[in-house]
């Protein structure tokens, strides 16, 4: 039943053939979903995943899918990350305003509902103290243990709920409990409380409230209050769906959702808890929620990452109940499959080797190449590339001393510049340090477009900018943000933080890109011809465009590993 996918096309997951037979069998005639982030960080990977499968379910089936923001804790919340999730929903290609939702405004609702209860005999003021609570909560082997305040009258608890709604008691002092079970084998049954005294400011809803309902009661009674048919969240709720139902059917709402259970989405190499997120941010090891090395949507946004290859690796990973952690190599396969076929080559040196051609005529009239922008895809067009008597080329290729197998440039070979000549490396200049300063080389006219009327042959092509010509950049490469597959995994760990890796940014910052690349608008991405995909970031460098790596060609990284 619940077997995951690795298949593009959409394959039916145990969720799914659930609804497909509940709609064939009547039961259900319109499915509503909904996605429902707490607005206290930025979205990552894994809520992209049930995004795609709410929203998903959603379209496939001919229902509706709710973006409700389940804004119930103050302290933690705030309309940045509302709007943050609004941003990337809309990049991601699901947001709809029209189906936009706030558990703030239900609060109202979700009082009276709290009314009912305690009039019903089901729910209490309890004036335990913190500490209390959790001993009389007893543990998974020792049954619980009733609170002495579990007795009140139904009036003396209306009272006090009421003076708690209007700010007369300090935070902590009271919370209001569901009238449960103190034995039951599940703790979440164990009278778990539904409301807590919290003066703080809420961005919505202001000073108007200073109690504030937990998930559990809050998050299945706006999914009844917006007739949702599914319910879908993941594993870790399985425990709570007892309380889920008791809390709909004690109130006794119209429309009881059905909950419905799936593996959160792990990866290796990162983490994927906001508040470990927060940490990150706020520690500074990040540049923000969007640097490119994190997690999130936006991370991965400012990376280069197209929102089509998300909603690929999304379908390619499927849906299932069994926990796994995928492997970052298949977001990243998922990327490259989309920009191989999406984006349009460039040559860019990353590191510069100048090069002086000294038989080329210093005053040449303008020379330059069409190059196609796609190597499988003449619609893509392509563009003119310059060339002068100095060009620069990739540092590493260039050997003094080459082994056999190097087929680049060194000392009296002969290789071809992409698209433009032959070229002969003749001498190398030093500076006084003795490193290299430049190449001296002589070109071949005969082979301009790249062969030669003699038919002779050279096995390096390399590519190279024109100096006169150059556009200056910095290009960042991303590693890894942490170099253990599991950072917070396992008791003897230690601190998530303790495994970042400390090379995952590298700067270059003295970049030579051809002039095409020079109005491109930022998130522009381009494949720079042998080094990878890369993405115009919006931020400039001492007045330089920056590029960020999205991707190397191949999966060097995996080659690295073995
Ligand atoms: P935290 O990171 O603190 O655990 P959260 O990610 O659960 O919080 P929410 O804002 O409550 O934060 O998540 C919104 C929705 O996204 C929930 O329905 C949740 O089940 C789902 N979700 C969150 N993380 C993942 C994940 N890794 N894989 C799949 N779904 C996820
Ligand atoms: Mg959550």
């Amino acid at each position: 039943m619940d077997d995951s996918s690795n298949q593009d096309t959409i394959s039916r997951d145990f969720i799914r053939n659930r609804i497909a037979e509940e709609i064939e069998t009547g039961k259900c005639r319109k499915v509503i979903t909904r996605f429902p982030p707490e607005p206290n960080g930025f979205l990552h990977i894994g809520h992209a995943k049930s995004i795609c499968l709410n929203f998903g379910i959603a379209a496939e089936f001919g229902g509706d899918c709710h973006l409700r923001f389940d804004d119930t804790n103050p302290s933690k919340e705030s309309k940045v990350y509302v709007d943050s999730i609004i941003e990337d929903l809309k990049w991601l290609g699901f947001y709809d305003a029209g189906k936009t939702y706030y558990a703030s405004d239900y609060f109202q609702q979700f009082y009276e509902y709290a009314l009912r209860l305690i009039r019903n005999g089901k729910a209490y003021v309890c004036s335990l103290s913190p500490e209390e609570m959790r001993e009389y909560r007893g543990t998974l082997t020792a049954p619980g243990k009733e609170s002495p305040y579990r007795t009140r009258s139904v009036e003396e608890n209306l009272d006090l709920f009421e003076k708690m709604k209007s700010g007369g008691f300090p935070d902590g002092a009271h919370v209001l409990r569901a009238k449960i079970d103190m034995s039951s084998p599940n703790l979440n049954m164990r009278d778990p409380v539904l409301y807590r005294i919290q003066h703080t400011s809420h961005h919505r809803t202001g000073d108007k409230w200073c109690i504030y309902p937990m998930y559990d009661y809050a998050h299945c009674l706006e999914d009844a209050i917006e007739g949702v048919t599914h319910s879908i969240c993941t594993l870790e709720f399985e425990d709570h769906r007892p309380l889920y139902d008791w809390v709909l059917d004690e109130v006794g709402t119209a429309c009881h959702p059905q909950q419905i259970e799936f593996a959160r989405l792990n990866l290796g190499y990162t983490v994927m808890s906001k508040r470990k997120l927060l940490e990150l941010v706020e520690g500074g090891d990040v540049n923000g929620w969007d640097d490119s090395r994190m997690p999130t949507i936006s991370g991965m946004r400012s990376r280069g990452y197209t929102p089509a290859s998300i909603r690929a690796f999304c379908k390619r990973i499927g849906v299932s109940k069994k926990e796994s952690r995928i492997d970052m190599l298949m977001l990243e396969e998922a990327v490259r499959d989309d920009l191989n076929e999406n984006a349009p080559r460039v040559m860019a040196v990353l590191n510069p080797l100048r090069v002086v051609i000294e038989n080329y005529p210093e005053e040449r009239l303008p020379d330059e190449f069409d190059a196609p922008n796609h190597p499988a895809k003449p619609e893509m067009g392509t563009r003119k590339v310059p060339f002068s008597k100095v060009i620069y080329i990739e540092r590493e290729d260039f050997m003094e001393d080459p082994p056999k197998k190097f087929f680049r440039l060194g000392p009296g070979r002969e290789v071809r510049l992409r698209y433009a000549y032959f070229i002969k490396c003749e001498s190398v200049e030093y500076e006084d340090s003795g490193e290299i300063k430049e190449l001296r080389c002589t070109y071949d006219p005969e082979t301009r477009g790249g062969s030669a009327p003699d038919g002779r042959k050279v096995k390096g092509t390399l590519h190279w900018v024109s100096e006169k010509h150059a556009v200056k950049a910095e290009v960042r490469i991303y590693d890894r943000l942490f170099n253990k597959e599991n950072p917070d995994g396992g008791k003897e760990a230690g601190d998530f933080k303790d495994s970042l890796n400390p090379e995952s940014l590298t700067s270059l910052e003295d970049c030579l890109l051809e002039p095409s690349v020079e109005n491109a608008a930022p998130g522009k991405r381009y494949q720079f011809e042998r080094q990878g995909y890369f993405c115009l970031d919006v931020e400039r460098s001492q007045g330089r465009p920056v590029f960020n790596r999205t991707a190397t060609l191949r999966d060097s990284w995996a080659k690295a590993k073995s």
